[in-house]
């Protein structure tokens, strides 16, 4: 059967994509085009086990699309088994509560939502428009991250701020990472049989970190706010904090407040508080050397993430479930621990051996057997979502 969508991220400066083929359960191929707008752009592709990077001589959005349909028309079986194409967008605004087939008016309400998300959606919008002109025969659909946190009750979703924002500008949490908890809801489904009917924590902890709970197959509450800056602690975010910093910081370093703003977003996190890097691992690394300004940044992290699980806990009726996800959820032992660790009143335990040892790149359970919540590691998988989503929207 003829099933293959071609997934893409596009972002500002990069450009993700993979080929899934069989219902999404097969990476074909998969790549990156890198340092876009810069000199020294280049795009890999991995394809069979095998890397191939190659320079891309004007290294624009547009190169890069063009250069993985010059592949793809080196890999016939490849190319034509495909049906569609599937992208990523990281605001969809109140305007999309699921995925939707691209048309100009689904096109206008991204570039519409590009006010919340100015750095993503435009560069959305530009893979969208170069993928309609160098593949015109394929329907295209755009995957929402904020989309899955539309189910939000207003008391979660509002900020408590004159009503007036809401109503005239949409200034509300909308949450992010969205396809990502759609994928693990699922997913805990097939694992956890009735985890559809009870209460699911998530924490997905990447470069960006948040927190969802799911109560009945929806999400109830989330971390992340209007942009990804809320909530937890992550790689170079700071998160939640008093807003008053923003000016204290703009008055004592003579800036802006969108300088400001961006100390907060890229300067922030555990790259500001171990002043030396926003990466986990090597965070562990240092760590594990001696070093204690990079236990200080994870030690934190882990706190910040118990207390934002615990937060978003009370838009449940009961905590049965406890997944971890993304590359630090999947990855770091250590931070599953002490963010367990800081969960006891959540009832929340870890085996300790099952932590130290969980396969890597699999669904397993971290808890003592029998324990309620049980706590799980599945890893995530938001391309073969959005091969999902776009097969089934493309169907009809
Ligand atoms: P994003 O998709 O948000 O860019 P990822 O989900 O890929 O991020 O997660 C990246 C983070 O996962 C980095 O901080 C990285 O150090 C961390 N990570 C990956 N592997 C490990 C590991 N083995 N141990 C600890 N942290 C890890």
């Amino acid at each position: 059967m003829k099933d293959s969508i071609l997934v893409i991220n596009c972002g500002s400066s990069s450009l993700k994509f993979a080929v899934l083929a069989n219902s999404g359960q097969e990476v074909l191929v998969e790549g990156i085009a890198d340092r876009l707008g810069s000199e020294q752009s280049s795009i890999t592709f991995k394809h069979q086990g095998k890397k191939t990077e190659t320079l891309l001589a004007n290294g624009s959005h547009k190169n890069a699309v063009s250069t993985i349909k010059q592949w793809l028309s080196t890999q016939p079986s490849i190319e034509e088994a495909l049906v569609g194409i599937g992208h990523r967008v990281v605001h969809g605004g109140e305007t999309f509560s699921k995925s939707a087939l691209i048309n100009q008016d689904v096109l206008n309400g991204i570039k519409e939502c590009a006010k919340f998300a100015p750095l993503h959606n435009p560069a959305h919008v530009k893979g969208i428009e170069i993928a309609f002109e160098l593949f015109p025969g394929l329907p295209q659909v755009a995957v929402f991250d904020t989309a899955f946190h539309q189910t939000l009750a207003a008391e979660h979703y509002l900020y408590p701020i004159p009503m007036h924002f809401y109503r005239e500008h949409h200034f509300r949490k909308y949450g992010f990472h969205g396809t990502s908890y759609r994928y693990i809801s699922q997913r805990l489904a097939e694992v956890a049989k009735g985890s559809e009917q009870q209460g699911v924590l998530v924490a997905h902890l990447g470069n960006g970190a948040s927190t969802c709970a799911i109560r009945h197959g929806l999400a109830s509450d989330t971390s992340m706010g209007i942009t990804p800056l809320e909530g937890l602690m992550m790689g170079t975010r700071s998160g939640s904090l008093d807003p008053s910093l923003l000016s204290f910081i703009a008055q004592a370093e003579h800036i802006t407040m969108d300088d400001a703003l961006d100390i907060l977003n890229k300067k922030s996190g555990m790259l500001g508080v171990s002043e030396i890097s926003n990466d986990c691992r090597t965070l562990e690394e240092a760590m594990n050397s001696g070093d204690q300004r990079a236990k200080l940044a994870l030690d934190m992290f882990a706190s910040r993430t118990a207390k934002h699980l615990a937060s978003v806990a009370t838009s449940l009726d009961s905590v049965d479930h406890l997944v971890f996800t993304g590359g630090i959820g999947e990855n770091s032992s250590y931070l599953r621990q002490e963010i367990c660790r800081q969960l006891k009143v959540l009832n929340i335990r870890l085996d300790l051996t099952r932590n130290n040892n969980a396969p890597r790149g699999d669904t397993s359970t971290i808890s003592p057997e029998g324990d309620l919540p049980k706590v799980w590691i599945i890893p995530t998988n938001e391309e073969l979502m959005i091969a999902l989503d776009t097969i089934s929207l493309i169907q009809h």
